[in-house]
């Protein structure tokens, strides 16, 4: 399987490997799967804590 390089949206670095969608962290872009780890996945859930607070 091969990945294609990209530059992360959100570190900058040069990776090679699939890629993330970066919502809602970035609208565009694809981001690295230490990114999307440390910082996608922890705002996504807080979001998603927010909109479920707020259909409440
Ligand atoms: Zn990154």
């Amino acid at each position: 399987m091969k990945f294609n390089k990209f530059t992360c949206c959100i570190c900058g670095k040069e990776v090679e490997e699939y890629g993330n969608n970066p919502w809602p962290v970035k609208e565009e872009g694809r981001c690295c799967n230490r990114c999307n780890l440390d910082k996608v996945l922890p705002a996504r859930i807080s979001l998603i804590r927010k909109e479920n607070k707020e259909n409440e």
